[in-house]
């Protein structure tokens, strides 16, 4: 069994892969150019954004977006205790401070209730993850933010293709960013990433820092970086952009079926009404969870801990935490979580499998654990 089979997703649409392959090479265009282009109108169409602007990786997009909005040495931005590192590595790599806040325990993501305990005078933006691929009370911050002019920008890393009451992620806050590491819902074969917004101005800014901080031809307005996107990895992503829609009902499909296996056995995610999520992680609570990873394990099942230290005790962002920055409940998340295997070509056999290992391994440990 995989945790995520790209082989299997390769197999699928090889044919296409492989064309879409060659014809760049035919091309000799190999960064930027209309395969790009045309990329970022159809990301614009699927999720409803008014710009996108691609580049090498999700990272590179948050310190583009973060750049782009303006960050300066000292503002406080606030992020999430509980989320991948390169959250918060691009506000330090842009000059400012990570604050961090405690995490909602039912859906793993910041919320206004979370943030607004962290907001000072120095803040200047709440970057918001959609952990897992789903999208946080976005709609909420922005109505937090913006009358203190703090701006939102969404973490969308995971969570291309989700949406909350009808708005997709990349179209609700005031900025998103999406990574197309391979193993991510809309992946790529190599690294890729994008930034999205409504504004125009904005949209040019970030366009300007991913290119050297050019507006023109070694016209250098600012300084910027060098982050492009390869018109190989915008042709495979063309590819899987038009099976996307049906990869997200086959994950959704998985997320039914573990969630009839396991409610009530383990406390597992819960969407809200109106709530689509990209199930970029199908992740529960467990207690005891080194034991049942490798009772697992034995069995043939992998699984991953996403992630097991929140980012205020990681050493690179330790010396950022106040004293007073408690965050319990991504404590506890930390302590807890177990993703199982998730991708859209997953077996019924294999979900089965998992579902009814992760019963037995709890009965069979008698934790007493509350499945909440
Ligand atoms: C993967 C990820 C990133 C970074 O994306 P890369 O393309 O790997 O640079 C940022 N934030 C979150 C939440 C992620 O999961």
């Amino acid at each position: 069994m995989q945790f995520c089979d790209l082989g299997a997703q390769y197999r699928a649409y090889k044919t296409e892969i492989d064309e879409a392959i060659a014809s760049v090479l035919e091309s000799s265009v190999f960064v930027g150019g209309p395969e790009v282009e045309s990329l970022e109108r159809e990301l614009c169409a699927f999720s409803g954004a008014e710009h996108a602007i691609a580049c090498a990786n999700g990272t590179d997009a948050l310190q583009a977006a973060l750049m782009a909005l303006g960050v300066r040495p000292g503002d406080e931005i606030i992020v999430p205790d509980f989320t991948f590192a390169a959250t918060a590595e691009a506000v330090v790599l842009a000059g400012a401070v990570p604050v961090f806040a405690d995490i909602d325990p039912a859906t793993f993501n910041v919320a206004p209730e979370t943030v607004l305990p962290r907001i000072t005078e120095r803040t200047r933006g709440v970057v918001a993850v959609s952990l897992f691929g789903r999208i946080p009370d976005l709609e909420g911050l922005v109505r937090l933010g913006r009358p203190r002019g703090i701006w939102v920008l969404e973490d969308g890393a995971q969570s291309f293709g989700a949406s909350r009451e009808g708005r997709l992620s990349g179209s609700i806050a005031d900025v998103s960013t999406v990574s197309f590491y391979p193993s991510k819902p809309l992946g790529c074969y190599g690294d890729g990433g994008a930034v999205f917004c409504r504004d125009a101005a904005l949209a040019a800014r970030v366009r300007r820092v991913c290119d050297h901080g050019q507006s023109g031809k070694y016209v250098h307005e600012v300084a910027g970086f060098n982050s492009r996107l390869d018109a190989i990895q915008a042709a495979v992503l063309r590819v899987k952009l038009r099976h996307f829609e049906r990869e997200l009902e086959a994950r959704n499909q998985v997320a039914l079926a573990y969630g009839e296996l396991l409610s009530g056995v383990v406390p597992v995610p819960e969407l809200a009404d109106g709530e689509r999520s990209s199930w970029a992680q199908y992740t529960v609570r467990v207690p005891r969870r080194d034991e049942i990873r490798s009772r697992l394990r034995e069995r043939g099942i992998p699984t991953a801990v996403h992630y097991p230290v929140p980012l205020r005790r990681q050493p690179a962002f330790a010396g950022f935490a106040g004293l007073d920055d408690s965050c319990p409940e991504s404590d506890r998340a930390a302590g807890e979580v177990l993703s199982l295997p998730m991708h859209a070509f997953l077996a019924q056999g294999c979900i089965r499998r998992t579902g009814s290992a992760i019963s037995e391994t709890l009965s069979g440990i008698g934790s007493g654990f509350d499945p909440g």
